[in-house]
């Protein structure tokens, strides 16, 4: 059979099966099985398929077929432009996320650049010298991969000294485990492309740049406190899990989506729980659903956070909220 025909045939199967994205999947697991990039596949397009390729596709559209999500099929997916794996104990990282990340990281330049100049308007930790992210509910490790590594470039081609601290927590052994695997991979690949590498530091750490990864239920596992705390906790109403697309519901894991009856459950815990872990002038930054925005920005003003502020995702959605806590 020819790789043309091949997907053609793959495209009929997935859309049989109810598949939206039928020609792109098609077409990923194809590249996927092959090791070639499109202009590749485009020129061989009409050769022959060797059969245990064949076999191979065929396996992997089965497995799309049964809305298997194509992330975890592939093993990985990107966010801000890094490549994290994913295994059915993580959620697969969502674009809408990448606004969480982004307002992090701008959040958290703003803070070093504070530190940094000395500026006397807060008190931002104790020695002032390590610039230290929490992120709990960290599942794939994706935020504070990417908020960490991104952060710790934009300083050092500033030649701002301050030190970074990432502490990467989730109640999922297997999860955590994960995380650290996307860390590894993405400081490796951040020092393959480094030409000047600073050579100090221990197999997970660069000079200035430190990694924890934590099991921990919320905060019961942390220590110390933090200038910026980020969160996506579970916030799916419970009842609802079943009306998502099956590609969420049956397979992504139950604990990183059920937020409880109200899908409030974590909010709760954490609002409360975030302002013994925050330093005077710190932040608290979490994912939310549009429908959650009043009662989490509420809670925290109850809390003792002000510039309470919702940030919109690219669907206009009301999707990240973020309070500085003044202590
Ligand atoms: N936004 C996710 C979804 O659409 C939910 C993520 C979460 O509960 N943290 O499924």
């Amino acid at each position: 059979m020819r790789y043309s025909e091949a997907k053609k045939r793959a495209i009929s199967v997935l859309m049989e099966a109810g598949i939206e994205e039928a020609e792109v999947d098609s077409e990923y697991l194809l590249l996927n099985v092959t090791g070639l990039d499109k202009a590749g596949l485009l020129m061989k397009l009409f050769e022959e398929m060797p059969e245990e390729e064949e076999k191979a596709y065929d396996e992997l559209i089965k497995r799309r077929s049964t809305h298997e999500p194509l992330q975890y099929i592939i093993g990985n997916q990107n966010f801000m432009g890094y490549t994290f794996l994913v295994t059915p104990d993580v959620l697969i990282p969502r674009f809408d996320t990448e606004i969480l990340a982004e307002l992090a990281g701008k959040r958290a330049y703003e803070a070093v650049l504070k530190i940094f100049k000395g500026s006397g308007e807060c008190d931002l930790g104790i020695d002032n010298t390590e610039f230290r992210i929490l992120d709990i509910c960290t599942g794939s490790g994706c935020v504070p991969v990417s908020v960490g590594l991104d952060l710790y470039k934009k300083i050092r081609s500033k030649n701002i000294p301050t030190a970074i601290s990432v502490t990467a927590a989730d109640i999922s052994e297997a999860a955590v485990e994960v995380a650290k695997k996307n860390y590894k991979l993405n400081l490796d690949e951040y020092m393959s492309d480094m030409s000047a590498f600073e050579s100090t530091g221990t197999e997970n750490n660069i000079s200035g740049l430190e990694y924890r990864f934590v099991i921990s239920d919320l905060f019961n596992n942390i220590e110390g406190k933090y200038h910026i705390i980020t969160a996506n906790p579970p916030y799916i109403v419970q009842k609802e899990i079943e009306d998502l697309m099956p590609e969420i519901s049956e397979h992504e894991p139950r604990l990183a989506l059920d937020g409880g009856a109200d899908g409030m459950d974590f909010y709760r815990r954490i609002v409360k729980e975030a302002v013994d872990y925050l330093y005077p002038d710190g932040r608290l930054l979490m994912e939310f659903d549009d429908s959650q925005a009043e009662p989490v920005a509420d809670m925290m003003k109850e809390a003792g956070f002000t510039e309470v502020e919702v940030h919109r995702d690219l669907a206009g959605l009301r999707r990240v909220i973020e309070g500085r806590f003044l202590g």
